[in-house]
């Protein structure tokens, strides 16, 4: 199975008058909705990804942030992107893969980091973005809280996270790895 391939939305053409520099605030509206096909319950907002949306030569440009370099991921997410504005009512939208500065998990939200734990996913700790990508250090257990954490595995479910298991509650977990 590959990336993506668990995501499938209906898509109906859109019908209206197209959207314009004054609909701009939609395109953010329309980008809550768009979520990481990795993580489906944080959106590509919330993960730090989409870092402007603007107008200019008459269409829409949205720049966005791969997370981690050469996550399979990233051309879907771009995919997504481009067809949930599209249906509704932007025509033509740029997406421009921004590359610098690099993405770091610092960029995640405070709504994100909660999203990512309600689902079963130690977020990385705030403001430790980058120097801990290889020692992560203790994960607090998003099922317990218990931070008597051990990592099993460099690899999770995905190249992204790491796999943890907990002490306490003895439960394994996917710890989002830092960059
Ligand atoms: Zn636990």
């Amino acid at each position: 199975m590959q990336p993506g391939d668990f995501i499938f939305r209906e898509r109906q053409p859109f019908r209206g008058e197209p959207l314009s520099e004054a609909d701009l605030p939609r395109a953010w509206d329309c980008l809550v909705q768009v979520m990481d096909p990795e993580v489906p319950v944080v959106s590509v907002v919330d993960l730090g990804m989409i870092r402007a949306v603007e107008w200019s030569d008459d269409s829409l440009h949205v720049k966005v942030s791969p997370t981690y370099s050469g996550c399979p991921a990233t051309e879907v997410i771009e995919r997504d992107v481009r067809e949930a504005l599209e249906d509704i009512g932007f025509q033509n939208p740029r997406i421009e893969r921004v590359l610098a500065p690099a993405w770091t998990t610092d960029w995640i939200t405070d709504n994100g980091r909660d999203a990512l734990k309600a689902y079963g996913i130690a977020p990385p700790p705030k403001g430790q973005g980058r120097d801990t990508l290889h020692d992560p250090g203790p994960a607090e257990c998003p099922h317990c809280g218990g931070t008597d954490t051990v990592q099993v595995s460099e690899f999770g479910s995905t190249a992204c996270k790491a796999l943890y298991k907990c002490r306490e509650c003895l439960e394994p977990f996917d710890y989002f790895k830092c960059l």
